[in-house]
Parts: C-alpha cells; sequence; structure tokens
C-alpha cells in the first residue's frame, strides 16, 4: 500500500536511520535500489504514518516483514514480537558474525526477525563478503 509521507518526513526517517536498512543494516548506497518507508505496525493493523511507526528499509526486508508483527523464535518455537526499530536498539538484538557476513540473533526477537525477514539469505551474505573486502561492511552506526 502506497500512502503520502512528506519530503520532510522522510528526509528526517532517512537520517535517522542514516540511510540504511532499520533490519538488515544494509546500506542503500551500496545497493541497485531505493529503499522503501516501512510501517512497523501495519496501516492495516492501525498503524499511522508518523515518525514513531516508520523506518527505512530494504525492499527485500520490506516485502518479507510485510504485514507481520510478530513471528517465531526459530530456537525456542515460541512468537514473538518483531524488532521495533523505533523502540528498540538493533545492537540489543542483533551482532555481526565474526566475518561479518551474518546477522546474529542475541534475542528471541533477534532470531524471530532474522528469520522471517531472512536477512542471511545466500544473496545477501554472499554480496556482504564483497563488501567487507572493499572496507563497506559491517556498517559503523
Ligand atoms: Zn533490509
Amino acid at each position: 500500500m502506497s500512502v503520502y509521507i512528506s519530503v520532510e518526513l522522510q528526509n528526517r526517517i532517512r537520517n535517522h536511520f542514516a540511510d540504511f536498512c532499520a533490519y538488515c543494516r544494509t546500506a542503500e548506497a551500496l545497493t541497485v535500489t531505493t529503499f522503501e518507508f516501512e510501517h512497523i505496525i501495519p496501516l492495516s493493523a492501525g498503524g499511522i504514518t508518523a515518525f514513531e511507526n516508520l523506518c527505512l528499509a530494504c525492499p527485500s526486508c520490506n516485502r518479507y516483514k510485510a504485514t507481520r508483527q510478530t513471528a517465531i523464535d526459530p530456537n525456542t518455537q515460541n512468537e514473538v514480537k518483531l524488532f521495533n526499530p523505533q523502540e528498540q536498539l538493533w545492537t540489543d538484538h542483533f551482532a555481526w558474525s565474526e566475518d561479518a557476513t551474518e546477522v546474529v540473533g542475541l534475542t528471541t526477537i533477534g532470531r524471530a526477525t532474522i528469520s522471517t525477514l531472512k536477512m542471511n539469505r545466500l544473496q545477501l551474505t554472499r554480496v556482504r563478503k564483497m563488501w567487507v573486502k572493499m572496507g563497506e561492511h559491517p556498517p559503523n552506526i
């Protein structure tokens, strides 16, 4: 669903997330896609179009998240809320693997979000390996 977001609000969100995907932390500048403004609580669930409910997301994370708000932690099989990039700190729930090619879930929320948004899919881990060689990854944010 496409919704009007003022340029001022778009800039505020872009600045807040430093032009990185709020979920997988891919830098938009390293991709050939335009990142999207994602409703953390979907409009269909009553979420509003306001700074507090919006984040910057790469198209893949945005598609896999879709209207989901919860997911299953693959370790515990418990249903938990997905990571909320406006209310929670990325580093509280995620870390980079030693070679920085994979996102590691530190919590049930982290693991469920990685699994649902497929944040370690093969294409992404391969390209992260190249970014590491280029000195462009992991992000310093
Ligand atoms: Zn992403």
